[in-house]
């Protein structure tokens, strides 16, 4: 086991699941503190970002932002605390849509923020990085690409068999649909033109360890890998790459991982998770894989760990982090 002096931690999130992550690993590094000498970059998905009513809106760094800020509403998981819903009440009273997003009157103040800061020629991150300088969270939060990327969801209309199929924002397939409308797959549209920002080259080239959080394989942690150059990034990243599973004895903890695996052609199991990654011996990423007490994952070339994989508390999140550090020899 290495010691180091101070931990460079380089980790992949999406939203819930991954901001769950980030307090457990903030609280082990004790990023918060003045003068830690380890730090936290985590690389954020923007797959889900969207334009709603003229605004930006980035829900996974949002919800990163608010949970590590101490200003989530910790009962949906998403939002602000003590939130009020009068803007999307006088738009509904103008029949505008979309009407089935929620934006809150304090996200919306955000949103502002952002979507002026995005206009006058600032980029994401740079935007990011000043919406952080108020909720302090203690991590740098990058998004994986200022360019845009957006995750989308090729449907079909089982009442109009013959009609066309089409590609609907995942936003509107998970909250409008709630993933409950035939599926046929995932794609990122602007992927293909879009790249990393230097600063998550910089994050995952210099990184001690780098880490997958239980984020969702397909829309979250999958959205960050389809930036072309990310992969390659972390193909070639001196740190070693452990990942966390999302999927205990079968099954997600929350949200909708299963649908979009099996939409995917995926088993949800820890095991078919990890092989999904693939292991950085061969052609993919991982070197390590934590999987909860009592599941199994064989991936050749990867190191398969049990811990207990609940993020309950910050304080149990820590020990896991620590796990996962550990069974990549690094330790802080
Ligand atoms: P989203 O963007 O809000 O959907 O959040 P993420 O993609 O970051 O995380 C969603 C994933 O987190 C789901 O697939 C859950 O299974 C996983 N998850 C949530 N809570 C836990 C937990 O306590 N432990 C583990 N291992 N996974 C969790
Ligand atoms: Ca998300």
């Amino acid at each position: 086991m290495v010691r180091l002096v101070c931990v460079k931690l380089c980790v992949l999130v999406g939203g819930v699941g991954g901001a769950k992550f980030l307090m457990g690993a903030r609280e082990l590094l004790g990023t918060d503190t003045p003068g830690s000498p380890h730090t936290i970059d985590a690389v954020v998905n923007i797959g889900d970002d969207a334009w709603m009513h003229g605004l930006r809106i980035c829900p996974d760094l949002d919800t990163c932002m608010y949970t590590l800020g101490g200003g989530i509403d910790t009962e949906r998981g998403w939002g602000h605390k003590g939130e009020t819903w009068n803007a999307k009440e006088e738009l509904a009273a103008y029949g505008v849509q979309p009407d089935w997003f929620g934006l809150g009157d304090r996200d919306i103040a955000t949103h502002l923020v952002r979507t002026q800061m995005l206009d006058a020629g600032y980029s994401l991150t740079d935007v990011t990085a000043a919406l952080c300088t108020r909720w302090k969270p203690g991590v740098t939060l990058l998004p994986v690409s200022d360019d845009r990327s957006e995750t989308h969801v090729v449907v079909s209309d089982p009442a109009h068999a013959d009609a066309p199929k089409r590609a609907i924002h995942f936003q509107e397939w998970w909250v409008r649909h709630r993933a409950e409308i035939p599926t046929e797959s995932f794609t990122h549209i602007g992927a293909e033109q879009a790249t990393p920002s230097q600063q998550v080259l910089d994050a995952i080239a210099g990184a001690d360890a780098i880490v997958f959080a239980p984020s969702n394989p397909i829309v979250s942690i999958g959205a960050i890998l389809a930036i072309p150059g990310v992969r390659a990034a972390l193909r070639q990243a001196k740190a070693p790459i452990v990942g966390i599973s999302p999927i205990i004895g079968g099954a997600p903890l929350r949200g909708m991982a299963d649908r979009c695996l099996e939409v995917s052609g995926i088993e949800t199991s820890a095991s078919a998770v990890a092989r999904w990654y693939g292991s950085r011996s061969g052609a993919g990423l991982l070197d390590a894989w934590l999987v909860a007490p009592g599941d199994h994952a064989a991936v050749d070339g990867v190191d398969v760990r049990e811990a207990p994989l609940l993020m309950t508390t910050p304080e149990l999140t820590s020990t896991m982090v620590a796990t996962a550090l550990e069974s990549v020899g690094c330790a802080p």
